[in-house]
Formats: C-alpha cells, sequence, structure tokens
C-alpha cells in the first residue's frame, strides 16, 4: 500500500478526503470529534514535511447549494485549536474563490473546503424533480456522470498530490473518493494513516489471522449480513449467530420463534449457510436460550426461554444466561475475533446483558493475546456505552466499508489508489 509515509511533501500540495461527516447539535457545536482527530496525523504529517493540506468531505445529506445545515463551518474554529494554526475556509468548493485559496496557499497552511455533497457531482446522482418522465431522468443520469468528472478533474486540480483519508466512505465510487484519483499518476495519489491503518487491520484479520479465528455476527437483519456471511465461511474456524438474525436461522431448523425477528425471504439462505458451514468445517454456534418479552418495549414482561421454542406472542429480545455462558466460552478460546452486530436489543437495558458480556468475552480474550477487531455502526456503539474500545485490539471507524471489505468486495477507494 502506498502511503504518506512514502513521499516528502516538502513545497507541495495535497488535497486530502477525510471523513468529517461528524454529528452536529442544534448549536451547530461538534458532539463527538472521533473523526477530526483521527485525520490530525495525516494532516500534520504534510505540514511537517513542509507541505500545504487541502481538507475535502461531505457532511450530512445535503440536498441544494448551499445547505446551511450541513456546513462544514463549525469544523474550523475546532482544527484550528488542535492544529494551533489558523485554517482558511472556502465557502464554495468549486469556483475561483476556492481556485485562488488553493492557489496561493503556502507550506505549513490548511484550506477546508465546504462541503462536498453541496455539489449532486460529488456522489453523481442526479437532483431530479418528481416530474420528470422517464426519458429526462436517464438523460439527467447520464449527464451527471460527465459533470462529476469534470468535478473531480477541478478538486485535483487544487493540488499536487491526491491523499485519500477517508475509510468510511471508500466503499462509495464518488468524485472526492475514486475518480479524483484518475488525475493523479501512481507516484502522486496515496493513503493516509486511517485508510492505511483500517486496512492493515482488516487485512491481518481477514489475511493473516491466528487460528482459531471466530466471527460473532448480530443485528437486525439477516438480508444485510448474507455476503459478509458467505464469504467468511471460507475463512473462519467458527461464527457465533447472535441478534434479531438468528431466529430466521432458528425457524430455518424448525424451531418456534413466536414473534421474534423474522426475514420468511432469507429461510431458504439461511438453510443453505448451514449446509455450507458443515461442508467446510465450521462450527455454527446458536443461542440456546433467549430473554424473551411480551412486547418490544424496555418494560415489557420478560422471561427466559429456549430460543427454539418461544410462545406465540413473545419475543426474543436478548441471547439467554446459558448462551451467554456458551458464547464466553467460545470467545476466549478464540485468537483472532472479528465481531459486528449486537447480541440483542442492546439499547433497551432490560435487553443489553448479552451484548455486555459478549463486549467483556472479548476483552478477556484480547488480554489473553487473541486479536480482536470490532466494526460495524453497532457493535462500535454498543463497545463505546460499556466503555471498552481501548481494551480490544482495534476499532474499525467505517460501517459500511467495513461490512463491504468483509464480504470480500474491493473497495472503490482503495482500488483507485492502487490502479496506475
Ligand atoms: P444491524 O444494523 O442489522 O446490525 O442491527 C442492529 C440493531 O439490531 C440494533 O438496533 C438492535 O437493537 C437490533 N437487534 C438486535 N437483536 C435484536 C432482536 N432480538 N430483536 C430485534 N432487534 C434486535
Amino acid at each position: 500500500m502506498k502511503t504518506i509515509d512514502d513521499f516528502n511533501f516538502k513545497d507541495k500540495k495535497a488535497i486530502v478526503r477525510v471523513d468529517f461527516n461528524v454529528p452536529l447539535n442544534d448549536q451547530k457545536e461538534i458532539t463527538d470529534t472521533a473523526r477530526i482527530d483521527a485525520a490530525i496525523p495525516t494532516i500534520k504529517k504534510i505540514l511537517n514535511d513542509g507541505g500545504s493540506v487541502i481538507l475535502m468531505s461531505h457532511l450530512g445529506r445535503p440536498k441544494k447549494n448551499p445547505d446551511e445545515k450541513y456546513s462544514l463551518k463549525p469544523v474550523v474554529l475546532y482544527l484550528s485549536l488542535v492544529l494551533r494554526i489558523p485554517i482558511c475556509f472556502a465557502h464554495d468548493c468549486m469556483g475561483v474563490s476556492a481556485q485562488m485559496m488553493s492557489k496561493n496557499l503556502m507550506p505549513g497552511e490548511v484550506l477546508l473546503l465546504e462541503n462536498l455533497r453541496f455539489y449532486a457531482e460529488e456522489e453523481g446522482k442526479a437532483r431530479l424533480s418528481e416530474t420528470a418522465t422517464e426519458e429526462e431522468k436517464a438523460l439527467a443520469k447520464k449527464e451527471i456522470k460527465e459533470r462529476q468528472r469534470e468535478f473531480a478533474r477541478q478538486l485535483a486540480n487544487y493540488a499536487d498530490v491526491y491523499v485519500n483519508d477517508a475509510f468510511g466512505t471508500a466503499h462509495r465510487a464518488h468524485a472526492s473518493t475514486a475518480i479524483i484519483a484518475d488525475f493523479f499518476d501512481a507516484q502522486h495519489k496515496m493513503f493516509g494513516y486511517v485508510m492505511a491503518n483500517e486496512a492493515s487491520n482488516l487485512n491481518k484479520v481477514l489475511n493473516h489471522p491466528t487460528r482459531p479465528f471466530l466471527f460473532i455476527i448480530g443485528g437486525a437483519k439477516v438480508s444485510d449480513k448474507i455476503a459478509a456471511l458467505e464469504n467468511m465461511l471460507n475463512k473462519v474456524d467458527a461464527i457465533i449467530i447472535g441478534g434479531g438474525m438468528q431466529f430466521t436461522f432458528i425457524k430455518a431448523m424448525g424451531g418456534k420463534i413466536g414473534n421474534s425477528l423474522c426475514e420468511e425471504e432469507s429461510l431458504f439462505v439461511a438453510r443453505e449457510i448451514i449446509e455450507k458451514a458443515k461442508k467446510a468445517s465450521v462450527q455454527l454456534h446458536f443461542a440456546s436460550d433467549a430473554i424473551i418479552a411480551d412486547k418490544f418495549d424496555n418494560n415489557a414482561d420478560r422471561k427466559e426461554s429456549p430460543s427454539d421454542d418461544i410462545p406465540d406472542d413473545w419475543l426474543g429480545m436478548d441471547i439467554g444466561l446459558k448462551a451467554i455462558k456458551d458464547f464466553s466460552e467460545v470467545i476466549e478460546n478464540a485468537k483472532t475475533i472479528l465481531w459486528n452486530g449486537p447480541m440483542g436489543v442492546f439499547e433497551m437495558s432490560n435487553f443489553e446483558k448479552g451484548t455486555k458480556s459478549v463486549a467483556e468475552a472479548i476483552v478477556r480474550a484480547t488480554q489473553k493475546g487473541a486479536f480482536s477487531l470490532i466494526g460495524g455502526g453497532d457493535s462500535v456503539a454498543a463497545i463505546n456505552k460499556y466503555n471498552l474500545k481501548d481494551q480490544v485490539s482495534y476499532v474499525s471507524t467505517g460501517g459500511g466499508a467495513m461490512i463491504e471489505f468483509i464480504e470480500g468486495k474491493t473497495l472503490p477507494g482503495i482500488a483507485a489508489i492502487e490502479k496506475d
């Protein structure tokens, strides 16, 4: 992987795609600065070499240009406090002003461009009126792709070097994450530290695991996780399946699941996965018992039940005590652990025990020398909720990108840099 460590930025301008898609409150204050903090080492390396930095990012899902609610302006103050230098801000990422600001940028200076997604060209999705005819839609789609290329070319013109450090959007083939790379030769496009770190940790887990290698998967929807399960079947020694998605499997094996989550259309695929696991000698672990509730509510009546014999009108909300014990044992014997998706409705205090216990078992396994990687929105939320982030080996910052990586897909943001 070509990273910024392989390049001297002296007197060079680098345009860096960062992930500054940070949460803001009503007062436009940043409520979690983690994504900005993650980009700081990359920015500092370029500045310390004697280069200048042009930062570009998206924030939220704006539908027009400009859209004040989604302005990146609130980032300026925080960034200048952390870097201890004034930050220039281009109120429009396109146009003469941004061109001049990037042209005049001196070594040691930083310019932040306004939200790229103010322009539909960034994502390459046409903003169509509801009354557009099919013909108009087809034409608009073709046109936006052409304009997207031009948009990427203009961004590329601001700088000598392109750095991608936004793992969170690496699964998108957008102007700033992939297409822009076409305008730089192989020596002048590279990965920042966030990207390099994510890719090397995921690569280590997926392609060079110490065995036994355990995949823990949970969450709500089976259909969202099928591709990941199929790919992981070829790589792991064992899989723990928990969360709402386990009930489709339990039903597929003939269990009675009451009102628990179930995707009827995925029953066939669930059976197939069970068969494939058998053939590949991958052990599948399901929860033997569940905490069930009479409604989807933290204050619902609740009781324990075998997870394949849940009474009608009751639903499985968390894994049970026996399952916690069984899963903990499997986890503590693993040497490589990849966890995606909670074991139950962990947002509700009465149904969080399974998820919390699994997180704690992963911490114990890590203390015993296992390499543990946690990724995907809700498992990261869980590990943060229980303050265990620093006690696992690695927490991935990219939800969708991480899932696509474990599905075995090539991420456009990575491929764009690696191709000549
Ligand atoms: P996903 O985005 O597919 O990883 O799903 C995460 C969501 O799954 C979380 O919001 C959990 O509350 C939910 N979840 C986990 N277990 C269950 C369950 N047994 N029944 C319903 N929802 C669940």
